[in-house]
């Protein structure tokens, strides 16, 4: 069995390594097939392909695209894209415009909530000029001794209902599984167990993707625990979709998994690399 690796992130998003060295450091640590899927970007897979050739290992070329799907905001996996897509280049070039005009709003909700400069404090931990994240003020926070870590720093600033958080439209989900088909690619829905969702809202998501043509469900995902790896896989079954599974790695220290620590997926289910 090939260790697949098919979601994580590099300083072409929000992840503290280079495209180069996010390759290098999975190979060290035995996953031999691996995609690179920063935040509505694809910057960094001529960077991360080239690496992955010297490393050894088996390269997708991959993204993580912002999707508002209802109110709430879903994250869509594309594998296996051609980057060089137009529709897929201008479809992604659209969601990043959208995240400057937000990262200045989160700036000042979080100013009229006391918190001076924000704006100017993430832009310092951006490593790209065409993306800035909350987890970008989610360094900054800490750093600035607001919050003691990303967990602490998103739980009292940067998630719903907190003044880091505003409302912003994605794209929506028909034009995100466009894209990415238009690139030749399968899109994945990203750690469902992440979203806050009652059981009909989620079978009614997995409903509407798989309708789109959406091809898999993220099953194992260091935002599952295992019993959701089990209800996850079932629900990946149950609707005729395949399964994935990915680190979601963004660096040394802030990520649950590093490379090599996924577990296998469940048994019985159809891995979403089972056709290429
Ligand atoms: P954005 O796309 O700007 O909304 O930022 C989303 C990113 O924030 C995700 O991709 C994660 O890297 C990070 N993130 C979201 N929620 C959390 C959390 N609770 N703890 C740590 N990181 C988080
Ligand atoms: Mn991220
Ligand atoms: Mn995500
Ligand atoms: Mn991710």
């Amino acid at each position: 069995m090939i260790r697949y690796d098919l979601h994580c992130h590099s300083t072409r998003s929000d992840g503290l390594l280079c495209p180069a060295d996010v390759m290098r450091r999975a190979a060290q640590r035995g996953v031999e097939a691996i995609a690179l899927t920063d935040h509505d970007e694809v910057a960094g897979l001529d960077e991360a392909r080239e690496a992955a050739r010297e490393a050894g290992i088996a390269f997708i070329a991959g993204s993580e695209l912002s999707v508002t799907w209802r109110d709430t905001t879903v994250h869509i996996v594309a594998l296996g894209i051609d980057a060089d897509n137009p529709t897929l280049v201008r479809g992604l070039e659209g969601v990043r415009a959208g995240r400057d005009a937000r990262a200045r709003r989160i700036g000042e909700s979080l100013g009229q909530a006391g918190i001076p400069n924000a704006f100017d404090g993430a832009l310092a931990y951006v490593t790209s000029e065409r993306l800035i994240s909350r987890t970008h003020f989610a360094r900054h926070l800490i750093d600035a001794g607001h919050a003691r870590d990303m967990k602490d720093a998103f739980r009292r600033y940067l998630t719903s209902g907190k003044p880091g958080h505003v409302p912003h439209a994605w794209a929506t989900l028909p034009e995100a599984i466009g894209w990415i088909h238009a690139a030749g690619g399968a899109a994945v829905i990203a750690h469902p167990g992440r979203y806050k969702l009652t059981s009909t809202d989620m079978r009614e998501l997995i409903a509407d993707f798989r309708d789109l043509g959406g091809e898999a469900i993220e099953v194992v995902s260091p935002s599952h625990t295992p019993a959701q790896y089990t209800e996850f896989a079932t629900l990946a079954r149950t609707f005729g979709l395949k399964a994935s599974c990915g680190t979601d790695f963004h660096g040394p220290g802030e990520s649950r998994f590093d490379f090599g620590d996924l577990p296998p997926l469940p048994a019985g289910v159809d891995p979403v690399w089972g056709g290429w």
